[in-house]
C-alpha cells in the first residue's frame, strides 16, 4: 500500500516521533508531507523516509481558534489542499497525523477519492480545543475518514463523547523499538558527571515546556523533598510557549531552587539522560493523550511517577509498574519522590516489571502489524479502475513528478 502521510508540524513532538516509526516500513512507498519545515524533516531524512515541505509559512489557525480565524486561514489552506490532491493521485491512501492535516487531508480525499485515515494524538476536550475546532475534527473524521486511530483509550473515549463515530475508531498505541532504549553504565556515569550531579537523587522531567505539561508542579514539589533531590527538565518551548519558560525560571528564583533545578533545553540523547535519573516525573495537569515519556522511562527501567489521568492510567499499573499521584498535587508528588528515594530496592523491582511490560505492550513490530492489518481492511481505489473519468485528468504538465521515482 502506498501512503501519503500529512503532518502540520516541523517540530519533533510526540505525534511526529510516533509517525516516524509508523512510516519506516513504508519508506519505499510513501511520502511524508509537512506544512512547516523544521527538525522533523531532518529526522525523517535520516531514516531515509521521503519528505516534502508543502507550505512556506505555518497555518495561522490554532487549536483554540474559532470560525473567524478558521475562515481567514482558507487562503493558506486551499493551495495546500490542491497540492495534496495532486500528490495523492500517486498514492492509495491519505494518512492525516494531526488536526490541521485532517482538514487538508479530508478535503483532498473528497476530491481525489483516496481513502483517509486520521491518527488522533489528542484528547478532544475543551481544555485543549475550541468548540469550533473540536466539532470540525469530529465532523471531518465522521464524514471523510475510513478509520480513526486513537492514541489511547482516553483519546478514543473523548472522540466518541464529542460525537465521533464509535465503529470507526480503534486504539493504536505508540510503538517503540526496545533495543533503542539501552544504555551502558559508563555512559550513564559520564552524563551524571557532565551534569555534576553524581551525589544527587535525580528526578527527570522530559517534556516540551508548556503550562499543561506542569513543570511548575515538580518545581513546587522540590520544596517538600529531601535536600539532595534535584530535578532536570529536558525539553524546550516548541510551540511558542516562551512566556511559560520564563515563568519557570522566575519560580526557581522565588523558591530558591537554583541549585536543585536544571533546564537542559531540547535534547536528542533522551535515553542516556533517562538512565542517569533515579526517577522520572510526569506532571501533566490536563489528561495526557498517551505520554510517550512514560513508556520510554519504563523501557529505560526507570520508576515513573505520573499524574493520574488520561493515557498515564492505561500505561501504569499503580504500585506494580509505577506510581500514580493526583494531577497538580505537589505535596503528594513530593511524598512519592521521597518514597522512591528511601525504598530503592522496591522501586528497582517495579522498574524491572515496567520494562518487561512496556517491551511487550508497546513493541514497534506489534504496533506496526496492527496498523498494517487495519489498513489492509480499507478498500482502496486502484488506478486502473476509473477509466470513465479519463476526461477529468489534468494535462501531463500539471502532474507532479512521482515522488516514489526520486530514489527514496
Ligand atoms: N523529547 C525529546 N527531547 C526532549 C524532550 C522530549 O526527544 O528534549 C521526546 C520525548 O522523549 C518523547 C516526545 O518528545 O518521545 C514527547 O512525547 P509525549 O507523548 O510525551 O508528549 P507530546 O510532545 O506529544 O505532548
Amino acid at each position: 500500500m502506498k501512503i501519503l502521510f500529512l503532518d502540520q508540524s516541523g517540530q519533533l513532538g510526540g505525534a511526529e516521533l510516533c509517525l516516524t516509526e509508523i512510516a519506516k516500513p513504508y519508506r519505499d512507498r510513501c511520502l511524508v508531507c509537512l506544512f512547516t519545515d523544521g527538525p522533523f524533516r531532518q529526522a525523517l531524512e535520516q531514516e531515509h523516509i521521503p519528505v516534502q515541505i508543502l507550505a512556506t509559512q505555518p497555518l495561522q489557525v490554532r487549536k483554540d481558534s474559532g470560525w473567524v480565524q478558521g475562515i481567514s486561514s482558507l487562503r493558506q489552506l486551499l493551495p495546500l489542499v490542491a497540492r495534496v490532491v495532486q500528490l495523492s493521485r500517486e498514492f492509495d491512501l491519505i494518512y492525516a497525523n494531526t488536526q490541521k492535516a485532517l482538514v487538508v487531508g479530508a478535503l483532498a480525499s473528497l476530491i481525489s477519492r483516496r481513502p483517509l485515515v486520521y491518527h488522533l494524538h489528542d484528547i478532544l476536550s475543551l481544555e485543549h480545543f475550541s468548540p469550533t475546532n473540536r466539532q470540525l475534527a469530529v465532523t471531518l473524521a465522521n464524514r471523510c475518514a475510513s478509520r480513526v486511530f486513537a492514541t489511547s483509550e482516553a483519546a478514543q473515549a473523548a472522540f466518541i463523547q464529542a460525537g465521533g463515530c464509535p465503529e470507526r475508531v480503534e486504539v493504536v498505541y505508540n510503538g517503540f523499538d526496545p533495543t533503542l532504549y539501552q544504555c551502558d553504565r559508563a555512559q550513564t556515569e559520564r552524563i551524571k558527571q557532565e551534569l555534576g550531579l553524581q551525589s544527587k537523587f535525580l528526578v527527570g522531567h522530559f517534556s516540551r515546556l508548556s503550562p499543561w505539561k506542569g513543570q511548575h508542579v515538580l518545581l513546587k514539589a522540590l520544596q517538600y523533598c529531601a535536600e539532595d533531590v534535584t530535578a532536570i527538565f529536558v525539553g524546550d518551548a516548541l510551540y511558542g510557549e516562551q512566556a511559560y519558560a520564563q515563568e519557570l525560571h522566575s519560580q526557581v528564583a522565588e523558591l530558591g531552587l537554583q541549585e536543585r533545578a536544571r533546564f537542559l533545553g531540547f535534547r536528542y540523547d533522551v535515553v542516556p539522560l533517562m538512565y542517569a535519573c533515579d526517577a522520572i516525573a510526569h506532571t501533566s495537569i490536563a489528561p495526557e493523550p498517551f505520554g510517550r515519556v512514560i513508556a520510554e522511562a519504563m523501557l529505560c527501567e526507570r520508576p515513573v511517577i505520573a499524574a493520574q489521568a488520561g493515557g498515564a492510567v492505561e500505561l501504569i499499573e499503580p504500585g506494580v509498574t509505577g506510581l500514580l499521584v493526583p494531577p497538580e498535587d505537589s505535596e503528594t508528588l513530593a511524598s512519592a519522590i521521597n518514597f522512591c528515594r528511601k525504598q530503592q530496592e522496591w522501586v528497582r523491582a517495579i522498574a524491572q516489571k515496567a520494562k518487561i511490560q512496556a517491551s511487550q505492550r508497546f513493541h514497534q513490530n506489534a504496533i506496526n502489524r496492527q496498523i498494517a492489518h487495519l489498513l489492509d481492511q480499507i478498500p482502496i481505489h486502484t488506478q486502473s479502475k476509473p477509466k470513465a473519468r479519463e476526461h477529468l485528468k489534468e494535462p501531463q504538465s500539471l502532474i507532479p513528478p512521482n515522488p516514489l521515482n526520486k530514489g527514496g
